[in-house]
């Protein structure tokens, strides 16, 4: 199968790679030529485990190639896939649909009879049958199928998700686009991955709903820590607990600093939104949205207690500050939000993140950047958890407190044990557990 995919992002140059991989002929187009570039030299544009090594077996084979022009893979495949960015619009919190609406008026000149075009991107309930509109007035000449197939890998694990689906999702109302969709994840049914058809406007609402469910086990547990620490309970074995219910699962119930990332907070925020606008407010979900915003600023505040009520002439270092392990994505990163107010009360941030991009630096002005954890370390007076990289957990924390002025340790990942950290000389604080602030 011909399949050309518009995006090399996370979703699109993942799904590029594994699809070629399968065994299918993939153009990966990109409108952003540095990206196209460094993929036409071997260089990744993201960080993801795995990706280097799929892409460049892939590259060799013949069976995926990069291009900023459209025209002529377009022309030669019979399924367009469209994952493009749908960020969250600024002021309102609805879905920004302007790339998929640019990618469906550069496409349409070069459809094919019969194409299927298919949305892997995140987008409102109600856009395919959009798209199906737009193009029906552009080519009306043409008889082409819409289809909606949601993402759900995770940044960080995005090969494995792609080639281990807990199920594929597709949302198709034609014979012609169930046909290539069932082709196009064959491979997969030899693994035994359920593809699921439904309605489009099922799919488009069923990636929404995982997402705000995700995000509301993640809500929930972060409430939970905030009661454990009153309580002298530890989340962790509260979560351990009511995870191993099979109705309730282990996942998502880490105790942490809110949750970040491309996807749940804007996701969260369209489907508020959504929902509004069908005049059927989702009032749990909107619940969801605001402990997390709350979070991050009771984060801040939680450092500054731990650091004795006062952060004006004091150093923070800072490890983490990706919004998860495995990525390089700062999209909606806590971090964005506590360390700008450390420094609004007078801290000076060292930081170490073992990815940290230009776009960290970008994003958070007047950070030092440290090129390890023990650099980050020398002379700070708190040392403070963000993200729990691996690489975190085997840190010798006796060599790090005698770099540090001061001994405070806020791990807001819960990554050290109290008597590692005590024994080490630190004045512990973690999340959810009785030794909290
Ligand atoms: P991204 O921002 O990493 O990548 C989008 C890419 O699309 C960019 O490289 C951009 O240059 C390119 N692009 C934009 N318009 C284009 C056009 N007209 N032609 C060609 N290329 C174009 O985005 P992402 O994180 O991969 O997310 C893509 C979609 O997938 C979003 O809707 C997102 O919600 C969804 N999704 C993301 C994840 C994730 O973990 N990142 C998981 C599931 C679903």
């Amino acid at each position: 199968m011909k399949i050309c995919m518009l995006g090399a992002g996370y979703v699109g140059l993942v799904s590029a790679a594994c699809f070629a991989d399968f065994g299918w002929d993939v153009v990966c187009v990109d409108k952003n030529p540095d990206r196209v570039n460094d993929l036409n030299e071997g260089r990744m544009p993201i960080y993801e485990p795995g990706l280097d090594d799929l892409i460049e077996r892939n590259v060799k084979a013949g069976r995926v190639r990069f291009t900023t022009e459209l025209a002529e893979p377009v022309k030669q495949s019979e399924l367009v896939l469209l994952a493009v960015g749908t960020p969250m619009r600024r002021g309102n919190g609805y879905a920004d649909l302007s790339y998929i609406f640019e990618a469906v008026e550069e496409i349409a000149p070069h459809l094919n009879d019969g194409a299927v075009i298919t949305t892997k991107s995140t987008v409102p309930v109600g856009t395919s049958r959009e798209i199906e509109r737009r193009l029906r007035e552009l080519r009306p000449d043409i008889d082409f199928a819409v289809c909606s197939n949601p993402e759900f890998l995770r940044e960080g694990s995005a090969i494995r998700d792609f080639m281990y689906p807990d199920r594929v999702l597709v949302g198709c109302d034609s014979p012609r686009g169930q046909e290539v969709m069932e082709a196009l994840y064959k491979p997969l049914s030899l693994r035994s991955a359920p593809v699921m058809f439904v309605e489009r406007e099922s799919a488009e609402l069923a990636k929404y709903a995982a997402n705000a469910f995700l995000a509301m086990k993640v809500s929930f547990i972060n409430e939970i820590a905030d009661l454990c620490e009153k309580l002298n309970a530890d989340v962790q074995q509260v979560a351990d607990a009511i995870g191993a219910d099979k109705r309730i699962g282990p996942k998502f119930l880490h105790a942490g600093p809110g949750y970040g990332g491309s996807c749940f907070p804007k996701d969260v925020s369209a489907l508020i939104r959504t929902a509004r606008e069908a005049e059927t407010p989702v009032t749990l979900v909107e619940q969801v949205d605001r402990v997390n915003n709350e979070r991050k600023i009771s984060m801040a505040r939680r450092i500054q207690a731990a650091a004795g009520g006062e952060l004006r002439g004091k150093t923070v270092a800072v490890l983490g500050v990706t919004f998860k392990p495995n990525t390089d994505d700062m999209r909606e990163a806590p971090s964005l939000v506590i360390l700008p107010m450390l420094q609004d009360r007078g801290a000076e941030i060292r930081a170490y993140d073992p990815e940290a991009s230009k776009d960290a630096e970008e994003q958070l002005p007047g950070v030092t950047w440290c090129d390890g954890a023990m650099k980050a370390c020398g002379g700070a007076d708190i040392l403070l958890v963000l993200t729990e990289w691996n690489e975190f957990r085997a840190l010798n924390l006796k060599a790090m407190k005698n770099a540090m002025r001061g001994d405070v340790l806020v791990d807001l990942r819960n990554v050290y044990t109290a008597d590692a950290a005590e024994d080490a000389g630190f004045t512990y604080h973690a999340v959810g557990r009785p030794t909290g602030i």
